[in-house]
């Protein structure tokens, strides 16, 4: 689909000129979808290239209103989050987030605001994967169901610190090891979240559980 739509216009204007749009290594345009906390949720077609703050304020009208961003996932619920701080000088192309240690992926970036809980986020993200799960592989059968249970105690207060090393523990038993990229598609965010917001993880050890409102935010 996103090929089909660059094609009118590479007939009208020659592929030498849409090899000109983008950066020298990522050339050309790319649709993206944003949802998530921005006024204007939808699907763009923008240069390679472009900050992707530019892409937030000037196209998805913006984080929230009156929110401060808190987090982005640039490319796919697999690939790594980056932070508001790593946002701020990331550009929407496959060099700049390999800097940054992930993806453009899918180009499906999600957007999250103050007063979105991480460890609920990513309870999200592992209880998808572990219904993807077909179950042909052990690490993944076994291993995404794990995950989602672990970060989900976190949540419902019944986590303990060493449950921290147990998930970077089946993490690594997953990743590489199975027949599709299912499990490292778990594993990748799921050590990115830890890794990036782990006081958000103590906190709910400390709290007893997740402390913060149930849905905060429309
Ligand atoms: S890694 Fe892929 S093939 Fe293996 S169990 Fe998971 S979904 Fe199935």
């Amino acid at each position: 689909m996103e090929t089909l739509a660059a094609i009118p216009w590479i007939l009208r204007h020659g592929g030498e000129a849409y090899a000109k749009l983008g950066t020298p290594k990522s050339t050309g345009t790319r649709l993206f979808s944003i949802s998530g906390h921005v006024n204007k949720p939808g699907v763009y077609e923008v240069e390679l290239g472009m900050p992707l703050m530019t892409f937030i304020n000037d196209h998805a009208g913006g984080v929230t209103t009156g929110k401060k961003l808190k987090a982005v996932i640039p490319g796919g619920s697999s690939v790594p989050i980056l932070t508001a701080e790593e946002c701020r000088d990331v550009a929407l192309d496959f060099e700049s987030m390999a800097e940054k240690g992930t993806m453009l992926g899918s180009g499906a970036i999600i957007v999250m605001a103050e007063g979105t809980c991480i460890v609920r986020s990513l309870m999200v993200l592992t209880r998808f994967y572990s219904h993807e799960s077909c179950g042909q592989c052990t690490p993944c059968r076994e291993g995404t169901p794990w995950l989602y249970r672990l970060i989900k105690s976190f949540e419902d207060g019944t986590a303990s610190e060493k449950d921290l090393d147990l998930v970077e523990y089946v993490c690594t038993a997953m990743m590489g090891n199975t027949i599709c990229p299912l499990a490292d598609a778990a594993v990748m965010p799921t050590r990115s979240y830890i890794k990036k917001f782990r006081d958000e993880f103590v906190e709910h050890l400390k709290h007893g559980g997740c402390p913060y409102p149930a849905w905060p935010l429309a």
